[in-house]
């Protein structure tokens, strides 16, 4: 089973997503986790999407369908696999068109959109917070993490993101969850979709 977990910055995609990896041998394929890791390595793409991840902005469509084109290729599809949780992709029409044709093109589909559903104000609060976790726990906030970004991120998720949300309504098979609800909550929503 092949999932998209849609929904704005800091609505838990992310944790939910780790979740389905422990309890249904999913693979999740986050563009963020990917991206921040090609930056941190320090590759020529990572240092070309620095500068854009930190301000809150969009990489290019080439770059992220390129990265998901290459880990359908090579994540483990072995014994047992549940599927893919993809998770901060697509981001726009044209990746969300991209990844149709990729699964096409791989005999694979994806089973459920579900949109994860909060407000602004508590998307805000959970970013400055995991921030903050971040720091009191001895690390290092995400460089976007902060109320500036943020704000950007908002906006791209508004004017890009967002139409997806009808995209995938039109096209049959979305969902939406309370993401509002507690983490434990989210997640056995989530399951109830899975299993339905
Ligand atoms: P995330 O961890 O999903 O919040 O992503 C962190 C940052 O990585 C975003 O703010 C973008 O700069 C970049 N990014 C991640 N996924 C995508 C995507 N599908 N398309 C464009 N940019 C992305």
């Amino acid at each position: 089973m092949n999932i998209i977990l849609l929904g704005p910055p800091g609505a838990g995609k992310g944790t939910q997503a780790k979740k389905l990896v422990e309890t249904r041998n999913m693979v999740q394929l986050s563009t963020g986790d990917m991206l921040r890791e090609a930056k941190t390595s320090g590759t020529d793409m990572g240092n070309k999407v620095a500068a854009i991840m930190d301000a809150g902005e969009l990489v290019t469509d080439e770059i992220v369908i390129g990265l998901i084109e290459e880990k359908l290729d090579t994540a483990s599809n072995g014994s047992g696999f549940g599927g893919f949780i993809f998770d901060g992709f697509p981001r726009t029409l044209a990746q969300a068109d991209a990844l149709g044709d990729l699964m096409n093109t791989k005999g694979l589909a994806i089973d459920h959109v579900i949109e994860l559903k909060l407000n602004d104000d508590v998307l805000v609060e959970r970013i400055v917070n995991r921030a903050k976790e971040a720091v009191a726990a001895g690390g290092t906030a995400r460089a976007d993490d902060n109320e500036e970004s943020l704000k950007v991120r908002l906006m791209e998720y508004y004017k890009k993101t967002s139409p997806l949300i009808g995209y995938y309504y039109a096209k049959g098979g979305l969902k939406d969850v309370d993401g509002l609800a507690s983490m434990d909550e989210v997640a056995s929503s989530l399951t109830a979709v899975l299993d339905a």
